[in-house]
């Protein structure tokens, strides 16, 4: 049941109606929208809803039209972000568990996990004990396979999941796991699920075989209703008529789920088709189709595997699916969260860049700078990279991110260098190079999704004027010539746009910004989509300040060997002097990612040229490619070494 309060409801007032629903025998969850607040009632208690309705500062009072209430979107509207060990589940990233389906030895634990977190996976998966359809199979190892794991998963720092098979290992179990997985055939075992839901640990609910997606919501409120509210869901296939795979991978259970239910959806491709080379592209729909995450058996030789070897992925089929998820993730307005890849120093290695930045400032505590009002998508850019509690600071320009990031008064900030529609952001790069004491550590890319943004009561044909971001009207240029009426006004930025219109209050104007500032302002999308074309992607750059010649590179950017370098200089006005310094790049066997020539202002008919080079293997080639280049230009910036966004 909900209780909706009025929006003046004194702190007193609301008090004593929670004390009201308690005195009956509900539990009472606060729930705050905007401005609005509710009280959610869960439990079997017994109310008269007339005397309930007519209590100071109640304005209504809605049965909920579900059976499962902490669970449903109706008693929270936010999506839930489950934490396991330092890994997070659910919001704008994707979380990849991977592992072998049983633990068989402490070798083939520690070497699974190895290739799994080499290739990005965050969490470790693996049976102890194994709910196996023949009482003869393969029945796993028991506590010994649970200690294996936990040091497989401690020594390389990847929070581990295992099956709860009954309520009488549960005490053990949970001092060596991370999360508990309740299996499929168990998903309506409802003693195990209360005991497993009031461990304290987070618990990832396979849906059962032959279960409805309301069963399974029902499965998800027991253990909610036992205490833990760290629940993730994972569609694992269903029975069907079709025997060709294992299961029947149910697709649509992921935005339908979402949709009811403010859980993370993850999926088991693994599971659900049951032979190996069906498992990436299932996986990768399961993706599209807006799955916050995958669990996926690898095993380094399944053929040998004791327990569903025909559908474990080889480590390379698994390496492959990741480089795939990380491609399609911007797509999906999403972003693949990766354990860093572990860096072999080579040997001689000076660590490029020459000029680079500094890990050794302690910046744990300084905010993350981005420029523009709250909702912008720098801040969406940020939150991808450095999650979405990151500490945070907005500030007025892009000068201003450069000016904190030099003066320390930040760790890093993040702005914004190419559009894939529009090009290049000339006034990040001129501060670069007003600016050679910050360095590019990081790049990420995002997907630009625009809306046409206005107050609850606009209407499309009431709007007279239009605001954004110059690139904002260029990139909706189809969308704004079916208006011509309209009048456009520029902006510094997107979200400033937006925050305009809700501070005056209009309703004849509306903004060209991303859903979130619409989210952020409380106003309303009236269209979305409205960019001409979707491929529409956004880099954006981490820089922080150079200090002695390391750089302080974010912990989600952590020990990732750079692949990427960023240069700019000028040539001397001669034949083949661009050509002179090309030829050394090309003679060094350095691939050019980008190459882009502009206008040096005030120096007519003189060129910048903005280059970015895949890094070698050999560092010492690219350093003496640098120091010949050094020699043959003008003006040459280092802007930084990182690791390339895909
Ligand atoms: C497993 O994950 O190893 C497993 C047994 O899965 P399910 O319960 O989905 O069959
Ligand atoms: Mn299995």
């Amino acid at each position: 049941m909900i209780v909706i309060l009025s929006k003046d409801i004194s702190p007193h007032d609301k008090e004593m109606a929670r004390i009201y629903l308690k005195d009956r025998g509900f539990s009472v969850r606060e729930q705050n929208f905007g401005e609005d607040a509710i009280l959610g009632a869960i439990g079997k208690g017994v109310v008269d809803i007339r005397e309930l309705g007519i209590l100071p500062g109640v304005e209504r009072v809605a049965a909920t039209s579900k059976p499962y209430e902490l669970a449903s979107r109706e008693t929270q509207s936010e999506d839930t972000i489950v934490t396991v060990g330092s890994v997070k589940i659910g919001g704008s990233r994707i979380t990849v568990i991977a592992g072998p389906c049983a633990v068989e030895s402490r070798e083939q634990i520690r070497e699974t996990a190895e290739r799994v977190r080499e290739s990005g996976a965050v969490i470790l998966r693996g049976g102890a004990y194994k709910p196996r359809t023949s009482p003869y199979a393969f029945q796993g190892l028991g506590m010994k396979g649970l200690e294996f794991m936990k040091e497989a998963g401690e020594a390389l720092n990847m929070p581990i999941v295992t099956e709860i098979v009954s309520t009488e290992l549960a005490d053990q179990i949970k001092d060596l796991t991370d999360m508990f997985q309740i299996g499929a055939r168990n998903m309506q075992n409802f003693e195990l699920l209360k005991k497993a839901g009031s461990l304290g640990k987070p618990v990832l609910l396979k849906r059962g075989p032959s279960a409805t997606m309301e069963e399974w919501l029902m499965a998800a409120e027991y253990l909610l209703a036992s205490g833990t509210k760290d629940v993730v869901l994972c569609e694992r296939g269903i029975r069907t008529f079709e025997t060709y795979t294992r299961n029947t991978l149910d697709i649509s259970a992921i935005p339908v789920v979402k949709d009811l239910c403010h859980l993370p959806v993850i999926v088991d491709p693994s599971h659900a088709v049951g032979i190996r080379n069906k498992v990436a592209p299932a996986a990768l729909a399961a993706i599209a189709a807006g799955a916050d995450g995958l669990t996926v058996e690898v095993h380094p030789r399944p053929d040998t595997a004791l327990s569903d070897g025909m559908q474990s992925l080889y480590p390379e089929q698994f390496e492959r699916l990741m480089r795939d998820i990380e491609a399609l993730a911007p797509v999906v307005g999403k972003e693949l969260l990766r354990t860093p890849k572990t860096t072999v120093a080579a040997p001689g290695r000076s660590d490029v860049p020459p000029d680079a930045p500094d890990t050794r400032r302690n910046v744990e505590n300084l905010p993350i700078a981005f420029s523009g009002e709250s909702g912008a998508y720098a801040e969406q850019a940020l939150m991808r990279v450095f999650g979405d509690d990151a500490h945070r600071v907005s500030l007025p320009s892009f000068k201003a991110v450069f000016d904190a990031a030099l003066e320390g008064s930040v760790s890093a900030g993040v702005i914004p260098i190419e559009n894939s529609l529009a090009g290049s952001i000339h006034e990040n790069y001129d501060l670069f190079l007003r600016y050679p004491d910050i360095a590019i550590v990081g790049e990420l890319k995002l997907r630009i999704m625009h809306c046409l943004i206005a107050d609850e009561r606009a209407t499309i044909d009431g709007i007279s004027i239009v605001r954004s971001h110059p690139q904002g009207f260029d990139q909706c240029r189809e969308f704004l010539n079916k208006h011509l009426d309209w009048q456009l006004e520029p902006y510094a930025n997107t979200a400033s746009a937006v925050a305009s219109i809700a501070r005056e209050g209009a309703v004849k104007v509306a903004a060209i910004a991303g859903e979130a500032a619409a989210k952020a302002f409380g106003l309303k999308a009236l269209k979305t989509g409205i960019e001409t074309n979707p491929q529409n992607y956004t880099r954006f750059a981490i820089i922080a300040r150079k200090a002695g010649d390391k750089a302080p590179v974010p912990p989600s950017l952590g020990s990732d060997q750079p692949n990427k370098a960023s240069l700019v200089f000028s040539v001397s006005d001669e034949p083949g002097s661009l050509f002179i310094c090309l030829k050394i790049l090309s003679d060094k066997g350095l691939n050019l990612s980008k190459l882009e020539s502009r206008p040096i202002q005030g120096r007519p008919w003189e060129y910048l040229f903005y280059i970015d080079v895949n890094l070698p293997q050999n560092t010492d080639v690219f350093n003496s490619a640098i120091e010949e280049l050094k020699a043959k230009t003008r003006d040459f910036h280092f802007l930084g070494t990182y690791r390339a966004a895909r």
